[in-house]
C-alpha cells in the first residue's frame, strides 16, 4: 500500500514523514526545503496489522496542481500517475485558507484523500479553533487533528488513512466547477481558480472562530518590526552571525578542537610506534602516519568547530530567524533580478552548496533559476569552514570579526556579480513578488540542533574517511616521487611529481601573492573537496594534524605580519578568498550541471566563478600589499593588464547585449511600421 504526503510548503510535510517514518530528513523552518520526493515504511506501530507493508512517500510542497514550477509539477505528476492508494494531504492549520485550494484540487484526483490538519498545537496557541466537524462534512472527507512536531495524533491518521485506502469509493469531492467544465484555455483555468477561491473562502469563514482578532499587534510582530526591517535587519544579521563565528570559531569550537587534536596526537603516536616496533617499511609508515593520519587529522581536527557552528546555526533557524534574514535580504536579490526565492537556495547553501543548489529547482525563471544555482557557491559551505577557520586563527588571531566578514563579502559578490550577470543576459526585473510565510517564534529544539549537528558531523566523518583519505594518499605518493618513480626525500621534493604538476599552475598565481606550489597543490585538491586545501597543505608543509595552525607558521614567529610558509598577512587572505569563491567542489558543479540543464550556462557559470575568485584575490593581493606595506607586490604590471582585459570584457559583453536589445527593439519598430 502505497500513502502520499502531500501540501503546501512548510505545512509540515517532512517532520510529518519523519513522524511516521523514523526517519531523519532535514526539516527547514522555511518554504522550498523538501526538493525530492522521498520513500520509506511505515513505522510498525503506527500500523492496523502487522503483515501489510504502509510505504509513504514525502513529496515536494505545492499551492497547487497547476504546474507553476518544476517542484509543483512533480507533485502533480506523481499523484497522477503513480496512483497512491491514499493521499494524506498535510494542511497548515494556521493557514487554513491558503492550503485548502490544494486540497480541493486533490479531492477531485478520485483517490481518496486524508486531511492532517497539522500544527494543531501551535493553533491552539494563538487562540484560532477550526471546527473540525464542520470542516469534515463541507470537504467530505475524513480529518484528524495532529501535531507531527509533538507526535500527536499520527496513530488516528495513519489507521484512517489505510481505511480509506482500502474503501475507494467512498468519497464524493465537494461540488466546485460544473459538471462538463473542462480547462481549455488561460481564461477557463482563471475562472476555476476564481471560483475555487470562493469556494474555500466560504469554507473557512464558516469554520474558523478566532479569539484573538487578527489585526492586533503581537509581540512578534513588533520584534519583526526590528528583526526583519530593512536597514537595521542588516547590522542585526551582522552582530548575529559575528556571535556565532565567535563562539564556533574562537571560544567553544576551539576548546572542544583541543581535545580532538590530543587525541589524534595519541593515535598518530601509538601507529607510529607499533609500525616500528615492528619494522614497516620506511615509506609506508610515512605514507599511513604523514600522509593519510596527518591529512585526514588536519581535517578531523575543525570537526568541533564546524558541529558546533551547525549546531548554533540550526538553533537560529529553527526558532525562525533565518527566515526574517531572507526578508531582509530579499530586497537586495530583488534589484539584482534574481527571484526572491533565490534566498533559499543560498541560505541552505551554507551548509552544503549541493542541496543549495538543488533547491534552486523551485524558482520558475529559467534564468533566474540558472543564476541562482551560479551564484549560491559564493556561500561559504561547511566543507570551507575549516580553512577560514585555519588562516583566521592564524594570520588574524585576535580579529573575531574576521569569518563573519568573509560571509558578507560573499553576499557581496553574489550581488555585484548578479548585477553584472543581469546587464550581460538581459534577464528582466520583474516585480515577482515572494512569499516566504514568517514563521512563529518559538523557543529552538536542542534536541533537533543536535541531531542537525550529528547528521553534520556524519557526513564530514564519512567524507574525511573516504575521499580526503584518497586524495591525502595520492598526494603524498605524488609528493615522495619523482616522474622516474623515485623517492624524492624532504631535500628533493621541489623535483617531486606532485612539485612538477604544481609549478605551472603556481605560476598563474603569482599576481595573487601566493605563487608557490604546495599553495597551487593544495588549491587544485581543494576541488575534489574543499576541506583538502587544509589536509594537503599539513601533507605539504609535512606537519602532523595535531597541530594544523602550525603548518603555516614559521616557528617562533609571534609576529604574523613577516612572512610564514610563503605567505603574508595579504596573501593569505588571497588565498583565502581565492579558495572560498572560485568554482565549488566537482559535486556542486555536477548538482549545477543538472539544475542549470544547458552546457552553455555551466561553463559559463564556472568561467565567472574563476573569474571573480582570481579577481578578488588579485586585488586583495595587489591593493593590500600597496596599503599594509607600502609597495608593489609581485606581478603588478601583469595585474593591470589582466584587470583591464576583464574590464573591457565585461563592457563588451554588456555593450553587445545592448546593441541586440536596441536591434530588438529597431526591428520591431520595422515591422510595426510595415504593418
Ligand atoms: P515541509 O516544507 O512541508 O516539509 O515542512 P517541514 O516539515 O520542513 O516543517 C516546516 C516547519 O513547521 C518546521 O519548522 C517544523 O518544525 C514546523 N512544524 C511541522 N509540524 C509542526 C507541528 O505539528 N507543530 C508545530 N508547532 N510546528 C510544526
Amino acid at each position: 500500500m502505497k500513502i502520499a504526503l502531500t501540501g503546501n510548503p512548510n505545512s509540515g510535510k517532512t517532520t510529518m514523514f519523519n513522524a511516521l517514518t523514523g526517519k531523519l530528513e532535514h526539516v527547514g523552518n522555511w518554504a522550498g526545503v523538501t526538493v525530492e520526493k522521498k520513500v520509506a515504511k511505515l513505522k510498525g506501530n503506527l500500523k492496523t496489522s502487522k503483515s501489510e507493508e504502509v510505504m509513504v512517500v514525502d513529496l515536494p510542497g505545492a499551492y497547487s496542481m497547476s504546474p507553476f514550477t518544476s517542484e509543483e509539477s512533480i507533485t502533480s505528476d506523481f499523484v497522477k500517475d503513480e496512483n497512491p492508494d491514499v493521499i494524506i494531504n498535510v494542511v497548515d492549520a494556521s493557514n487554513l485558507n491558503r492550503s485548502l485550494f490544494f486540497t480541493t484540487q486533490l479531492l477531485e484526483l478520485g483517490i481518496p484523500v486524508v486531511v492532517a490538519l497539522n500544527k494543531s498545537d501551535m493553533v491552539k496557541k494563538t487562540g484560532l479553533t477550526i471546527d473540525v466537524k464542520r470542516l469534515k462534512n463541507l470537504l467530505n472527507c475524513e480529518i484528524i487533528e495532529t501535531s507531527a512536531l509533538k507526535e500527536v495524533g499520527l496513530k488516528d491518521l495513519a489507521q484512517v488513512a489505510i481505511k480509506s485506502a482500502k474503501n475507494k469509493n467512498g468519497q464524493v469531492a465537494p461540488k466546485i466547477l460544473e459538471d462538463n467544465f473542462e480547462i481549455k484555455t488561460k481564461e477557463d483555468s482563471k475562472k476555476a481558480d476564481k471560483l475555487r477561491f470562493t469556494f474555500v473562502n466560504e469554507i473557512t469563514k464558516k469554520v474558523e472562530v478566532r479569539k484573538i482578532r487578527s489585526n492586533k499587534v503581537t509581540v512578534a510582530d513588533k520584534a519583526d518590526r526590528i528583526i526583519a526591517h530593512k536597514w537595521l535587519g542588516i547590522p542585526i544579521f551582522g552582530l548575529v552571525l559575528w556571535a556565532v563565528f565567535y563562539i564556533s570559531q574562537s571560544w567553544l569550537g576551539p576548546i572542544l578542537a583541543g581535545y580532538v587534536e590530543e587525541l589524534i596526537g595519541m593515535l598518530t603516536d601509538a601507529v607510529s610506534g607499533s609500525l616500528e616496533a615492528a619494522g614497516t617499511n620506511e615509506f609506508l609508515s610515512a605514507l599511513l602516519v604523514e600522509g593519510i593520519i596527518a591529512g585526514v587529522g588536519a581535517v578531523l581536527g575543525f570537526l568541533p568547530l564546524i558541529m558546533v557552528l551547525f549546531f548554533l546555526l540550526s538553533l537560529l533557524e529553527d526558532c525562525g530567524y533565518m527566515a526574517r534574514v531572507a526578508v531582509v535580504m530579499d530586497r537586495f536579490f530583488k534589484k539584482i533580478g534574481l527571484s526572491g526565492k533565490s534566498i533559499i537556495p543560498m541560505v541552505v547553501g551554507y551548509g552544503c552548496a549541493i542541496p543549495g543548489v538543488m533547491a534552486t529547482r523551485t524558482i520558475k525563471s529559467e534564468k533566474q533559476r540558472r543564476m541562482t544555482a551560479m551564484l549560491t557557491p559564493f556561500i561559504p559551505c561547511g566543507a570551507k569552514t575549516p580553512i577560514i577557520a585555519l588562516f583566521v586563527a592564524v594570520f588574524f588571531p585576535n580579529a573575531s570579526y574576521m569569518a563573519p566578514i568573509t560571509y558578507f563579502v560573499a553576499i557581496a559578490l553574489i550581488i555585484i556579480v548578479g548585477l553584472l550577470a543581469q546587464k550581460i543576459t538581459k534577464a528582466e526585473i520583474q516585480d515577482n513578488y515572494f512569499m516566504i510565510e514568517l514563521p512563529e517564534y518559538r523557543l529552538p529544539s536542542i534536541k533537533r540542533a543536535l541531531l542537525s549537528m550529528l547528521d553534520r558531523a556524519k557526513g564530514f566523518i564519512i567524507k574525511a574517511g573516504t575521499i580526503i583519505l584518497v586524495c591525502n594518499a595520492l598526494v603524498f605518493v605524488l609528493q615522495s616521487f619523482d616522474f622516474g618513480l623515485n623517492l624524492v626525500g624532504e631535500e628533493g621534493v621541489t623535483s617531486s611529481m606532485l612539485a612538477n604538476i604544481a609549478k605551472p599552475i603556481a605560476f598563474l598565481f603569482i599576481p595573487l601573492g601566493f605563487g608557490i606550489w604546495q599553495f597551487a597543490a593544495a588549491a587544485v585538491t581543494g576541488f575534489i573537496a574543499k576541506e583538502n586545501v587544509v589536509a594537503t597543505l599539513a601533507i605539504c608543509f609535512a606537519v602532523l594534524g595535531d597541530n594544523a595552525e602550525q603548518v603555516l607558521k614559521t616557528p617562533g614567529d609571534t609576529n604574523v605580519l613577516v612572512v610564514a610558509g610563503g605567505l603574508t598577512v595579504v596573501s593569505a587572505l588571497a588565498y583565502m578568498f581565492f579558495n572560498l569563491f572560485t568554482p565549488p567542489c566537482f559535486a556542486a558543479i555536477g548538482a549545477m550541471n543538472s539544475e542549470m540543464g544547458s552546457k552553455k550556462w555551466l561553463w559559463s557559470a564556472i568561467g565567472v566563478q574563476f573569474g571573480v575568485g582570481y579577481i578578488i584575490a588579485l586585488l586583495v593581493n595587489q591593493i593590500g600589499t600597496i596599503i599594509v606595506y607600502g609597495k608593489l607586490a609581485e606581478g603588478f604590471v601583469a595585474s593591470i593588464i589582466i584587470v583591464a582585459v576583464a574590464v573591457v570584457l565585461i563592457v563588451k559583453l554588456i555593450k553587445n547585449n545592448k546593441d541586440k536589445g536596441e536591434m530588438g527593439i529597431n526591428q520591431r519598430r520595422q515591422q510595426k511600421e510595415i504593418a
